[in-house]
């Protein structure tokens, strides 16, 4: 899918619990989508779900996953029309956001639009699931050279990266990379110069901006 081979893997503790089902659907859909471009972790993956007893394996269990973000959606809040530039879907999408696209009735194939949302100046969103335990899962754009205003969290933040790189205080994160924060890292991503970033962002719970300034934002970042 891409040149640059994946960095940043989700931690050890993260796939074993995805593979005991224990992981809330946003959390396991970030995982998938890494999971469909690092063959080391596919391996890793693999494993684990032998250890687990094969729970995913089961087809049964993957359907009612399917199901069960689509029934999310239900809940999900009306969205403002989109005011962002269209983005073209790229025809190598990984597989399980494809699969999430078709729950959401977006069309994932080639040439089809994404309708991000504008909630900061060049930073648009998609919302994909969002839970009763907090948990939500939204596709995030930010513009090339664009910066997510410096924030800490209320609880774990992963994200995962589809197209393009960024960059905070902790590293530099290029296609397929996993990255996991937890509450005690305080950060500011900045977009790679060279494309748009399409990225995966799970949070459960409010983010936390530390400049009393753009606290006016959380609205945009609604969990
Ligand atoms: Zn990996």
């Amino acid at each position: 899918m891409n040149d640059y081979t994946p960095q940043h893997h989700p931690s050890e503790a993260l796939l074993m619990d995805h593979a005991l089902g224990n992981l809330a659907l946003g959390f396991g859909l970030a995982v998938d989508v890494h999971l469909d471009t690092c063959e080391q972790c596919q391996g890793d993956f693999r494993l684990m779900q032998e250890l687990a007893g094969g729970l995913l394996a089961d087809t049964a269990e993957q359907d009612l996953g399917r199901h069960d973000i689509a029934s999310l959606l239900d809940q999900l809040p009306e969205q403002e029309p989109a005011t962002m530039p269209l983005v073209t879907v790229d025809s190598d999408l990984p597989a399980h956001l494809a699969q999430c696209f078709l729950d959401l009735n977006i069309d994932p194939g080639p040439n089809s639009t994404l309708p991000f949302v504008t909630r900061a100046p060049g930073i648009g969103t998609i919302p994909l699931s969002k839970e009763a335990n907090g948990t939500f899962a939204r596709l995030m754009r930010i513009a090339a050279g664009k910066a997510v205003p410096h924030h800490s969290h209320n609880g774990l933040e992963v994200t995962a990266l589809i197209k393009g790189s960024y960059e905070d205080e902790v590293s530099w994160y290029g296609p397929g990379d996993f990255v996991e924060h937890g509450p005690e890292i305080k950060h500011q991503p900045i977009a790679g110069v060279e494309r748009d970033c399409i990225c995966i962002g799970v949070t459960e719970g409010p983010l936390a901006f530390t400049n009393p300034l753009y606290r006016v934002l959380r609205p945009f970042f609604p969990v």
